[in-house]
């Protein structure tokens, strides 16, 4: 069986003896297909060494030659977008078109980093004294480290890597152990792109590895995307280490229906939000929030569309979702179900008996829909991480938006109305990180930043786009005087301009 390996120093590196070996399964069959080394300090120091030896030459690189290595790696990606999709649905379970868009969201944040010596520009202002200049530039911090979930094993580490590098920065990544095989492979075409050894390498592990990134003391810099809890603790722990942290947790979106919306164009955004990707998606939407009288139809609606979602596996031609990642995270999805028909929601739809003929040991669940939740409930409250929408009834607008905004989650929302007042006065109000106007997953471009608020994101700057270049580089502001060769005298007050 094949072993996926850490990538250090611009290779591979085989399991170490005595190693553990984690089990990588392959969602659509349920079976194990591959193992992969699950490294510890060991590995996360060889690899943080090596990050760390390449950090000088590469911050010393000028950031067009930087970013030329950038444009071949953004080449070098889309020629093999096909077969890192291949290698997403394999481990993950998605559709290979969704994996396929999923490469093409993470290109674009590479393109935005080619354009890395523009964003690097400082500020300058001439005679703040007499004879005195004063710039800002902004320099790189050293070893960042990434740590990153299952659900988008090839985007989610291309939000961090690609803007860290291209500002100077050598990097740790420690991708999710469950579908670890993306990013070795993207190590390797980063590193036949031009990247000189070192400068990007990949630890994998849990938990271990983990502890050993925010322990070690010549990583500068930690950026985690997973579930809030472990985001909290990383972020406590990043930081009581002296170390930048952003961490991304959690989510629960809500898709609000005003009355006056296309009720076949919300109904069509409402199915593709919340059952692509099996749910999987920190955007995807979990709540439909529907403002009275529309919730039975567009319940009718929904219900028809779900019945005909068509479900296997990934790579089957026409499948629009696939298997959940694990036989665990199938059982804790099934139980939310469970839990909510005991605290009295109505399962409209119950997708627990589904069956995919030719793969009976696959991971798979079809689309459930829940009416007549409350905001008590447990599956209201926390995140399913599964194709599981549940509808919560509201009076009107500002009912809605009141209860989207007390829920701990602020990733993201959207509104679906012909009312541009509504919408306008809802992308105001609405105390979420990203919102959507009549658009349903509304994740930022690459050149504008994604992240959420209160427990969606632990930290102050976002990923990627102009946040992305904040994080990962620091301020230096030079003030400078060239003064003529005469006699100077000690000054003890502090300088200003008078
Ligand atoms: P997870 O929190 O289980 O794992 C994320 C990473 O943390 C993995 O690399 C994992 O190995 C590591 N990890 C797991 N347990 C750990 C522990 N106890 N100590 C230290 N490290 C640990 O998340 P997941 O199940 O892989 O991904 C799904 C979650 O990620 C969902 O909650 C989803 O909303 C969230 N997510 C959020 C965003 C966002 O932008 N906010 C994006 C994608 C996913």
């Amino acid at each position: 069986m094949d072993v996926i390996n850490h990538f250090i120093a611009g290779a591979k590196v085989p399991a170490r003896e005595g190693e553990i070996l984690g089990e990588v399964f392959n969602p659509a069959t349920g079976r194990v297909a591959r193992k992969v080394c699950m490294g510890d300090a060991r590995e996360v120091d060889a690899a943080v060494r090596a990050a760390a030896a390449a950090f000088p030459a590469w911050a010393a690189t000028p950031p067009p030659a930087r970013a030329r290595i950038m444009l071949e790696f953004h080449a070098v990606i889309d020629r093999h977008a096909d077969e890192l999709a291949q290698i997403i649905t394999a481990e993950h379970g998605k559709v290979l078109s969704d994996a396929r868009g999923e490469v093409t969201r993470g290109l674009e944040v590479v393109e935005f980093a080619c354009g890395m010596p523009q964003l690097l520009k400082g500020e300058f202002s001439a005679d703040v004294g007499r004879g005195i200049d004063s710039w800002s530039i902004r320099q790189p911090l050293g070893v960042c480290a990434g740590i990153t979930p299952f659900n988008f094993p090839a985007m989610v580490p291309m939000w961090m890597f690609p803007v860290a590098i291209a500002c100077g920065n050598t990097f740790v990544l420690k991708p999710s152990e469950r579908d670890p095989s993306a990013s070795v492979r993207i190590a390797e075409l980063f590193n036949n792109a031009g990247l000189p050894a070192g400068v990007f390498n990949v630890v994998h592990g849990d938990q271990r590895a983990v502890e050993a990134i925010l322990a070690h003391p010549q990583v500068a810099a930690v950026s985690f995307v997973g579930s809030t809890p472990i985001a909290e603790r990383i972020y406590a722990t990043a930081a009581v280490n002296g170390k930048r942290v952003q961490a991304l947790g959690g989510a629960k979106n809500h898709l609000l229906v005003m009355p006056d919306a296309d009720l076949e164009q919300a109904a069509d955004a409402l199915v593709g939000a919340a059952y692509g990707s099996a749910g999987e998606r920190c955007m995807a939407i979990s709540v439909a929030v529907a403002v009275e009288p529309v919730a039975d139809a567009l319940i009718e609606r929904l219900s028809s569309r779900i019945r005909k979602l068509v479900i296997g596996a990934g790579t089957a031609p026409g499948v629009e979702m696939g298997p959940l990642v694990t036989a665990q995270h199938l059982e804790r999805v099934r139980g939310y179900i469970d839990i909510g028909i005991k605290e009295g929601a109505q399962l409209v739809i119950d997708g627990r008996d589904l069956k995919v003929a030719g793969n009976d040991d696959g991971f798979f669940i079809g689309g459930c829909l829940f009416d007549r939740v409350e905001p008590a409930m447990r599956i209201y409250r926390e995140e399913i991480f599964g194709p599981v929408l549940s509808v919560v009834r509201v009076p009107d607008l500002e009912a809605g938006t009141k209860l989207i905004s007390e829920h701990e989650f602020g990733n993201g929302t959207s509104i679906f109305t012909r009312d541009g007042a509504a919408a306008r006065e809802f992308a105001s109000r609405v105390q979420i990180g990203m919102v959507g106007i009549n658009v349903s997953i509304p994740v930022p471009m690459a050149f504008h930043s994604f992240g959420g608020w209160k427990r969606s994101l632990f930290g102050d700057t976002a990923v990627h786009g102009p946040e992305g270049v904040r994080f990962y580089t620091r301020l230096k502001t030079v003030t400078a005087r060239w003064p003529e060769a005469r006699r100077s005298r000690a000054d003890f007050d502090i300088p200003t301009t008078k």
